[in-house]
């Protein structure tokens, strides 16, 4: 990619996954939050998978932009939206798109739920299958969404992490699931890792390797 510098408005408000993902795409871009914007309105994450969660933050988010002000201050500028969870195959795929508020799916608490909670009602719901059949992944999902006038073309990108669920926790590093998922080919979990070994092979630096790789910054229209 070359050309001026590229604006990346990062819509979300979970410090770490800002800090993963600045991490892997590196000095490159100039970097925002939804912390530089705390008006911007919260978009209600309902669609029934991981790409289309992301890709509607990420077109919310830029139409937002594209009305607040002069275009030509933001010219340049792109939302990046990630949607991303876990996948339990003995859960049949939960908690899937609702692992930021797993354990309020029981309590219809609103809102995500704080991860103490989420990791040990998936304890719980994993008492007693075997470690053999606590197979697992984390997805990611994310889009980027051109701040243009009208409708934005927004251009997707996916990237996995295979792994097992463990007995217990292990690790305090990372965030929410992180203390009990161990990648595959690994003996330490997510929560265990230095950070900079889990953003080469997580399935958010992967999802931003295929950003790297595919992203077309000049195409911010709909392909004709
Ligand atoms: P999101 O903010 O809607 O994408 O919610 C993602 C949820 O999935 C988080 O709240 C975590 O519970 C879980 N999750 C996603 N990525 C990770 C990760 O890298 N480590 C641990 N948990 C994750």
């Amino acid at each position: 990619m070359t050309g001026p510098v590229l604006t990346l408005v990062i819509a979300t408000r979970n410090r770490h996954k800002v800090d993963e993902i600045r991490a892997v795409l590196g000095d490159e871009f100039r970097y925002l939050t939804l912390a530089d914007f705390p008006d911007a309105p919260t978009v209600v994450e309902d669609a029934p998978s991981f790409a289309g969660n992301a890709a509607k933050k990420a077109r919310e988010l830029a139409r937002w932009l594209a009305s607040k002000g002069p275009l030509d201050q933001r010219r340049g500028w792109w939302v990046l939206a990630d949607d991303s969870g876990l996948e339990v195959d003995a859960l049949g795929g939960a908690p899937g798109v609702h692992s930021a508020r797993f354990a309020a799916l029981d309590t219809g608490q609103a809102g995500n739920s704080p991860d103490a909670e989420n990791n040990a009602k998936l304890l719980r719901r994993l008492a007693g299958v075997p470690l053999a059949q606590r197979t697992a992944r984390f997805r990611c999902a994310i889009a980027l969404a051109p701040v243009v006038p009208g409708e934005p073309a927004v251009q997707m990108f996916e990237g996995a992490c295979e792994g097992r669920i463990l007995e217990t926790p292990r690790g305090q590093k990372g965030f929410g699931y992180d203390p009990l998922f161990e990648p595959a080919g690994f003996a330490d979990t997510f929560g265990q890792m230095q950070a900079g070994i889990k953003n080469r092979i997580s399935h958010r630096a992967r999802a931003l390797a295929a950003v790297m790789a595919g992203w077309n910054p000049d195409q911010v229209g709909p392909r004709r």
